[in-house]
């Protein structure tokens, strides 16, 4: 790979013929059209974000006079650049030169590029930044894309999948699921966690129909002219999952709705009866884990784990076990109750509390309370028997 530094490049060269697609969420030319700023293995543009403070840092170092770090361009033929590192620092002078943002003055007033004293207009325009332009190959330039980190916010996982496997497909496959402008956001993120911008759908979309071999999936289709499989199997989780539970609840987010479709789309569901019973599981005050419900129910209301109901504590674990042992102790038999109905020599066996497990009565699943009037103590194994039944 070949380097060079060039320190001539001022920022009025970097923002000329700067374009900002608010659609897309990035920066698409400068340097008079030599430049493509953001290319498709790029991320978005994520400096907006947070009220905008990354990006006004940038336009506050450069008034300051302070660097803002090295900048990497990758020579793609002659009189051609693609930025490939430094992308979302010159995005940010580019839309604030074109008025996009403003920043704050002395006097804490706003301020845009094009009211600003001349002399600051100049200095801004003149400074300039220090560019390493590189020309290598393509999986030269990808392997080392992938070991650099982008000022502050490293590349994440799915991020750097789109680099490595950049091309017709990743190009769809983005205009669908990282525009932060589709209309479906919104369903969409009843149900996954993260943002468009960062990839977070696209990637759940990918986990989804590869069944979690993102890299093999985006490799295989790499060149293709279609993202329907991927599109189309995506929509069907979605729509399965909110034909099947209707009221949209905020423990489902981040569920593993491919897994879960994978495994119970083929069943029955009455969708009211469905919403009856999340709306009871909702009410019921000795479950831990409302995002274990929707599995729960899926699953025909069997695995009462996913619930992660609550336990009885130490103190009336404790007491329990002093009065039934006392009894016990009276009576000659063990202090499991369930010990005393067989027949072997743990018929007439003291345990210790350690050797002990708190049990309800009357099933929680049959309404049993955890309460000290529906405990009783069990050894171990009948503990263990009683709950797999
Ligand atoms: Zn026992």
């Amino acid at each position: 790979m070949k380097t060079s530094l060039k320190t001539d490049i001022t920022v009025k060269d970097i923002c000329a013929g700067f374009v900002y697609n608010e659609l897309e969420g990035k920066g698409l030319f400068g340097l008079s059209g030599k430049l493509t700023i953001q290319p498709e293995y790029q991320r978005n543009y994520i400096y907006a974000a947070d009220g905008g403070k990354k990006e006004v840092a940038v336009i506050d170092s450069i008034l300051k006079g302070y660097p803002i770090g090295l900048i990497y361009f990758n020579k793609v033929a002659e009189d051609k650049l693609e930025v490939l590192d430094g992308q979302q620092r010159i995005t940010s002078i580019g839309r604030f030169i074109t008025g996009k943002f403003a920043i704050k003055d002395a006097n804490n007033m706003e301020q845009y590029f094009s009211g600003m004293a001349q002399d600051k207009q100049r200095k801004i325009l003149q400074t300039q930044l220090l560019i390493y332009e590189c020309e290598g190959t393509e999986s030269e330039i990808k392997e080392w894309f992938k070991t650099i980190n982008i000022a502050g916010v490293p590349l994440n996982d799915q991020e750097l999948l789109n680099a490595v496997y950049s091309g017709r497909f990743v190009t769809l496959a983005k205009a669908e699921f990282s525009n932060s402008q589709n209309a479906n956001n919104q369903k969409r993120s009843a149900y996954i966690k993260g943002s468009p911008n960062r990839q977070d759908y696209l990637q759940c979309a990918l986990n989804w129909v590869s069944r979690g071999n993102i890299s093999d999936y985006m490799s295989l289709h790499r060149n293709d002219d279609t993202i329907n499989e991927l599109k189309t199997y995506f929509d069907s989780v979605l729509d399965w999952a909110s034909g099947v539970f209707r009221d949209v609840k905020k423990e489902m987010c981040g569920l593993e709705w491919g897994r879960l479709y994978e495994t119970y789309h083929n069943t029955a569901y009455d969708p009211e009866q469905v919403a009856a019973e999340v709306q009871a599981l909702y009410h019921d005050p000795y479950i831990k884990s409302r995002k274990g419900i929707f599995e729960y129910i899926l699953g025909g209301a069997t695995d009462h784990k996913l619930l992660d109901v609550r336990v009885f504590d130490e103190a009336t674990k404790k007491k329990v076990y002093a009065a039934q042992t006392k009894q016990a102790e009276a009576k000659g038999e063990s202090n499991c109750p369930l010990c005393v109905l067989g027949h072997d020599a743990n018929k007439n066996k003291l345990w210790k509390l350690t050797e002990m497990d708190a049990d309800h009565v009357t099933a929680w699943t049959k309404g049993g309370a955890t309460v000290a009037e529906n405990c009783q103590i069990l050894c171990k194994t009948h503990n263990r028997a009683k709950g797999n039944r």
